[in-house]
């Protein structure tokens, strides 16, 4: 590689472009040379733990790449090398709708059971309609299933396309209400349409809210079931999110149900309570504003200092949400949208009444802000740490003064880095944020 080569890489690197690990290789190249070249490409990924399927091979030399000119699909400078033993064939059979809390009615392909990895595979993902379309999927249709990033099941390909069939249900399949489908255009002018039950009272949908609102990252109720939730909405014992502090007034009729008694009411009944002391942040989570999760629930608590009163008229006036990290137009929009809803008001400010709200150790924080490197950074943790869960670490770095990112970006400014760190860990290396292990971080604070 010449000078100049080196040089653009460089530039390319401080735009904060990734750079694909490469290596380069003579047009000359032995089969057996080029193949050990693979494999040495092959390994390095697994050690840094980026997921690959398959690598490019290209001419380095700009001039001689655009001589070769193109096709209607590609360019004609390289060839893509993809590996074929990631995909598994196997027969689509049907899909399963699935109504979720906001109405969006989600597709899953079920298909005939094949292992991956040592797992056994039968379901996956369609995403939305545009998607199902797309892979023109029918009944019976031989499919090819993959693991994405080693984890997620996902449907590449079908073998069998041309002879797509409509499988979209004309209603519900929770409350029969008929559905409906939105189009919304995504990057590149794409249109994606998604299927919609838009009936509010829709069992599933309610039932979806219950189990957000209930889960750990929101309101954190312990030993609260979905099927028991499911049971308390099917009696109409629960319709609203007041109605989980009130449970006490079906208290006989709770202990009479099968498999309950007084034993499991009563701690059902702690559980419940226990969720009573909270945050701004948790409270924030459990409202379910679109897009509002945990990242940056924790950001708004750090800005208006933990006060949903602040908070509440920021979202009411015309307060710019862009201003605060990790918030785009649509965050700061889904916020104000939410708050011009009356019904939103009104839950936001009457169920605030059942909730302790822990006070923000100020003082702590001020203290430890005026020791520690990490004031005003953006910090990310990925893998597994010694010392910290995932929440206690993220509670960590905002109490010194910093905010915990949810993923490596520019703006990062360090990434502390514990067991089996994966693709975020690469994505710092590309960028070249600066890497800490556990055991760095610790002794950066207590310096
Ligand atoms: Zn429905």
């Amino acid at each position: 590689m010449n000078d100049s080569r080196m040089c653009k890489l460089l530039s390319a690197k401080e735009f904060g472009f990734g750079i694909c690990p490469f290596v380069t290789i003579s047009p000359e190249i032995t089969e057996t040379e080029l193949e050990a070249q693979i494999k040495a490409l092959t390994e390095l990924a697994e050690l840094s733990d980026i997921p690959i399927d398959g690598m490019v091979v290209r001419f380095d030399e700009l001039s001689y790449s655009q001589s070769l000119g193109r096709t209607g699909h590609h360019y004609n400078d390289g060839i893509a090398y993809k590996f074929e033993d990631d995909m598994y064939e196997t027969i689509f059979r049907s899909i399963e709708w699935q109504t979720g809390r906001t109405g969006e009615i989600a597709p899953v392909a079920i298909f005939d059971t094949v292992e991956i990895d040592g797992c056994e595979v039968s379901r996956a993902s369609l995403h939305n309609l545009s998607f199902i379309k797309n892979l023109e999927l029918h009944p019976g249709c031989r499919i090819l299933v993959s693991k994405r990033n080693m984890i997620i099941p996902h449907v590449e390909e079908n073998l069998d396309r041309g002879k797509y069939q409509d499988m979209i249900p004309r209603t519900c399949p929770c409350c029969n209400q008929e559905t409906r489908i939105y189009s919304r255009t995504v990057e590149k002018d794409r249109i994606v349409e998604t299927l919609h039950c838009d009936k509010p009272e829709c069992p599933d949908r309610i039932l979806q809210q219950f189990v957000h609102f209930t889960e750990k990252k929101a309101m954190n109720i312990k030993g609260i079931s979905e099927a028991t939730l499911a049971r308390l909405i099917e009696l109409g014992y629960l319709k609203t999110f007041h109605d989980l502090y009130h449970l006490d007034r079906y208290r006989e009729e709770i202990i009479a149900l099968d498999g309950f008694g007084v034993k499991s009411y009563e701690k059902m009944q702690a559980a419940i309570n226990e969720s009573r002391n909270t945050t701004f942040s948790r409270y924030l989570v459990a409202m379910d504003i679109p897009m509002i999760g945990r990242t940056a629930s924790r950001e708004l608590e750090r800005h208006f200092n933990g006060s949903l009163r602040e908070f509440e008229l920021a979202a009411m006036d015309r307060f710019d949400f862009t201003c605060l990290q990790g918030f785009g137009e649509t965050m700061h929009d889904n916020i104000h949208e939410w708050f011009h809803d009356s019904d939103h008001i009104l839950l936001w400010r009457t169920l605030q009444k059942e909730f302790n709200f822990e006070e923000r150790k100020e003082d702590n924080t001020m203290t430890e802000n005026k020791n520690n490197p990490f004031a005003g950074c953006t910090i990310v943790a990925t893998g597994k740490l010694e010392h910290f869960t995932r929440d206690g670490i993220n509670s960590k770095i905002i109490s010194l003064g910093a905010t915990a990112g949810s993923s490596v970006t520019k703006k990062t400014d360090y990434l502390i880095c514990g067991e089996k760190a994966g693709s975020k860990l690469a994505k710092a290396q590309e960028l070249g944020i600066t890497i800490l292990t556990e055991q760095q971080f610790m002794d950066m604070i207590s310096a």
